[in-house]
């Protein structure tokens, strides 16, 4: 078969222009339609062990995808300090994504790069990681004593059947669920009150896959202190050959949770939040803590763009301001032609100030791919999630 690669950029549109008049660092930053820059998720490989056929389908991601050569690859120390940049303009939180992040070799060594980073104001980051968890009960140890604090699980389901298709290489779920306890034990994501509030559980919902899951793994999490938060499918990349009648809307996803438990909506937890919150309620139909809550991402029906906060680091160091975005911004050029961290940084500030992207709002609007001038968008394993 002949080698096929998916153009996932443009090289000939990759910029990151230093500015003459410097941006400086002033955590102040805002786009065109004003939303700040609070949140960086960075993707330290393309590479799964997993083949979710909503994201890299086995036909398209098979033994002759070529994937990043090493080189490519943002070390640790590059990451760390496009990091520092980053923070110095405003970013709280970090998420490490991929591909597969526990992939990644000793990615413990880089969570202890970046949970030495303070904010301007001396606050410590919040550092958090999204992984399908398969390599968890080996890792979550030494992730939690190198300084991660939380961590997201993908979990599509409890059905062993159904979890098999859906990561396409038959990896049975019993292990992702130990996976989970592990995270557990090692203490990731315990709070202050003793419940696991910072460990979640991210299920995306195809219609005509794992429907029958949605109150099962409701159950399952309810009262366990842990969160589950149901994803919409989402038209991400250009491989996954979405479909709209694969979606189920989040709002008829809470109708079908309320047949079984009764829920109350809670407000969101932060600005920028991608999910709406809503809370087990007791018989006198208010919020019970001890039942917990669960989250929704609507990013198909409800596009949440108005407060989009986050940029995202690709795993070869482009910046994208976008998950829908066709192109992105190579730092990774920046950093290993010398700059100094005052240009790179301003190079950061430029493009974010000249950001105004809003794809999903869009969507709803007009042809997708028009939004993306018929480009290609690129792929979530590549950008992250
Ligand atoms: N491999 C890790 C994992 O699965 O958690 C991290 C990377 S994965 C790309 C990040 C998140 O994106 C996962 O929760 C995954 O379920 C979600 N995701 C991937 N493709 C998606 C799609 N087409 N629609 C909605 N969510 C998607
Ligand atoms: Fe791998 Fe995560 Fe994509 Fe599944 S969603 S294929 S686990 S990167
Ligand atoms: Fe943010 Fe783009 Fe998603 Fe809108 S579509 S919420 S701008 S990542």
């Amino acid at each position: 078969m002949s080698e096929r690669v998916i153009p996932v950029i443009d090289q000939r549109n990759l910029r990151a222009t230093i500015p003459n008049q410097p941006v400086p660092a002033t955590g102040l930053l805002g786009d065109r339609l004003g939303r700040p820059l609070r949140d960086l998720r960075i993707s330290v490989t393309d590479r799964c062990n997993f083949r979710c056929n909503y994201c890299m389908p086995k036909e398209v991601f098979d033994s002759n995808y070529k994937y990043l050569p090493h080189s490519s690859l943002l070390s640790f120390e590059e990451i760390t300090r496009t990091a520092s940049l980053f923070v110095a303009h405003g970013v709280q939180k970090i998420r490490l994504t991929g591909g597969e992040p526990l992939l990644r070799k000793n990615l413990e060594l880089l969570i202890e790069q970046l949970s030495a980073l303070r904010t301007p104001e001396g606050k410590p980051l919040d550092l958090t990681l999204t992984t399908n968890g398969s390599l968890l009960r080996r890792k979550a140890q030494a992730l939690k004593d190198a300084g991660l604090q939380r961590v997201t699980v993908s979990l599509d389901g409890l059905d062993d059947v159904i979890f098999r298709a859906m990561n396409d290489v038959d990896f049975p779920v019993a292990d992702v669920l130990d996976g989970i306890e592990a995270a557990k034990e090692a203490g990731l994501g315990r709070d202050a009150k003793g419940g696991f509030s910072g460990l979640k559980i991210n299920m995306v919902v195809k219609k005509s896959t794992n429907l029958s899951e949605i109150i099962p793994m409701a159950r399952h999490f309810r009262g366990t202190g842990i969160t589950l938060r149901f994803i919409e499918y989402m038209d991400v990349g250009e491989t996954n050959g979405w479909q709209m009648d694969e979606v189920l809307p989040s709002a008829d996803l809470i109708r079908m949770l309320q047949t079984e438990f009764p829920l109350v909506p809670l407000e969101a937890s932060a600005p920028g939040e991608t999910a709406q919150r809503w809370g087990y309620a007791n018989a006198a139909g208010e919020f019970d803590p001890a039942l917990g809550e669960v989250g929704v991402i609507s990013s198909v029906t409800q596009a949440f763009c108005g407060d989009c906060n986050r940029a995202r680091l690709s795993t070869e160091g482009q910046l994208y301001l976008c998950l829908f975005a066709a192109q992105g911004h190579d730092l990774r050029r920046l950093l290993r032609e010398g700059a100094s961290d005052a240009d790179i940084a301003s190079a950061i500030g430029l493009i974010w100030q000249q950001r105004e992207d809003r794809y999903s709002a869009l969507r709803g609007l007009q042809p997708a791919s028009t939004v993306t001038s018929g480009k290609k968008r690129v792929e979530m394993s590549y950008i992250g999630g």
